[in-house]
């Protein structure tokens, strides 16, 4: 058994103890949470002090690809704290040996949950197509079922599935017990919610706002880095605070669509002309100290796709940067609006898209997650609890309470303070297993 002594417990359901608790774990599992008179240590345990310290659940990384070998870092996750990632992306046999890799114990790592390929119904587009797979829509409810019979965790539906085609999907899915997660374009804006759709992925549902002249027929003509450009063409014209704006919000929410924004994945184009996005930048004191400590082809890997970005926003003129920054700025209020309106935001990354760091990137997400208007308390509730209950799991982690898995951080200051201090992890416990991310880093420097 292991008790945490004395720390101040935020417990992931938006909620903040008073007085310092002590947990007890069993296994992997929490066995009690409470103050110290009614929790007292139990004889023979660990026990780990958390005086002055905040226990906060292990974060939850809701977007992300683990499907090549060079860019799946486990340890990274857990040294920053990530005790579970949603990949939504990849081929089955793949993310199937890596998970099975984690509960082996082989090698420490997050839990992992997984969608397999994401299902497209017209030609994906080149960049992503192997991890992809395309299907008939007669076939819909037949390629539902054949994952969900493969034990998936979620559908991911992509960019070419039409409105009717998702409708059938989630239908399928959610009589299989599993929640659809999409990034659209086919399907635009408040059809996704209309269909049944669980999460909305990156700003896309934003798409449907795009002015006359500014829709976009044929992605799969596209690299992933034009596609990824087109929202740039018209956001800074958008008026986040519009009616439109506002009826888009209201169908999100009727329907309880989620929105994963991704926010760090954008802040790349605003970071590669220098403006202040925090750690996205290269000049940032906290990414510059983290870099000499990650696996040398990780930092290699961000130093050179950095330099291209640099490169490529060199000759942007100062309309094109104004507009960039008009543009940033609309994509945070949008995200904030949505959390105000009432709606329900998870916090993912899309690791590892570019320059996006295995798990110490989802701080940087909840960083930009509280400039966009939520509040550190929110922040934090979208990277615990929001996304356990997403998935159906709220049983399993997402809050730190009796029964649930032993997933746990010790940070050293407190994030409801200043969200940054989730970066300052102590601790992290995953299943009932403890480490500390200088141990995990080290094991992994050369
Ligand atoms: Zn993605």
């Amino acid at each position: 058994m292991i008790a945490v002594v004395g720390g101040t417990l935020i417990d992931g359901t938006g909620r903040r103890q008073a007085e310092p608790v002590n947990v007890v774990i069993d296994g992997d599992r929490v066995a009690g949470v409470g103050p110290a008179a009614a929790m007292p240590v139990p004889p023979g345990a660990t026990v780990i002090d958390a005086r002055g310290r905040f226990l906060t659940p292990g974060l939850v990384d809701m977007h992300v690809h683990v499907y090549t070998p060079d860019k799946w870092h486990p340890e990274l996750f857990l040294a920053a704290g990530v005790t579970t990632v949603l990949d939504l992306g990849g081929q089955l046999h793949d993310v199937a040996a890596y998970r099975r890799v984690i509960e082996s114990g082989a090698r420490p790592g997050p839990r992992i949950l997984f969608t397999g390929p994401m299902l497209e119904e017209g030609d994906p587009y080149p960049g992503f197509a192997g991890f992809c797979r395309r299907f008939d829509a007669e076939r819909t409810e037949a390629e539902v079922d054949a994952l969900a019979d493969a034990g998936v965790d979620g559908i991911k539906l992509y960019v070419t599935v039409r409105p009717e085609t998702a409708r059938r999907a989630c239908a399928r899915a959610h009589a299989r017990g599993l929640p659809v997660f999409m990034h659209q374009h086919a399907t635009s804006g408040v059809e996704a919610a209309l269909a049944g759709v669980d999460s909305v992925e990156h700003v896309n549902v934003f798409g449907q706002l795009a002015p006359a002249g500014f829709h976009l027929a044929e992605p799969a003509k596209l690299s992933p880095f034009e596609y990824g450009g087109w929202l740039w063409r018209w956001l800074d014209a958008l008026d986040p605070r519009s009616d439109a704006v506002r009826r888009l919000y209201d169908g999100l929410i009727k329907a309880g669509t989620a929105l994963d924004p991704t926010l760090v994945l954008y802040a790349a184009r605003p970071g590669a002309i220098g403006d202040d996005v925090g750690d996205t930048s290269m000049d940032d004191p906290e990414r510059t100290r983290l870099l000499p400590r990650l696996p040398a082809p990780v930092a290699k890997d961000l130093v050179e796709r950095w330099a291209e970005r640099r490169r490529a926003a060199l000759d942007a003129s100062e309309r094109a940067k104004h507009r960039m920054r008009r543009a940033w700025d609309n994509i945070l209020t949008l995200v904030g609006g949505f959390q105000r309106a009432g709606g329900i935001v998870l916090a993912g990354t899309d690791c590892p898209n570019v320059a996006i760091v295995s798990g110490f990137s989802l701080h940087r997400e909840l960083e930009l997650l509280v400039r966009a208007g939520l509040s550190p308390m929110e922040a934090i509730v979208a990277a615990t609890r929001r996304p356990a209950e997403r998935l159906g799991k709220q049983d399993v982690f997402g809050t730190i309470a009796p029964g649930r898995a032993a997933d746990l951080l010790v940070l050293t200051a407190d994030p409801l303070a200043d969200i940054r201090n989730i970066r300052r992890i102590e601790r992290v416990m995953a299943r009932g297993v403890v480490f500390e991310p200088g141990t995990l880093l080290a094991g992994l420097s050369r």
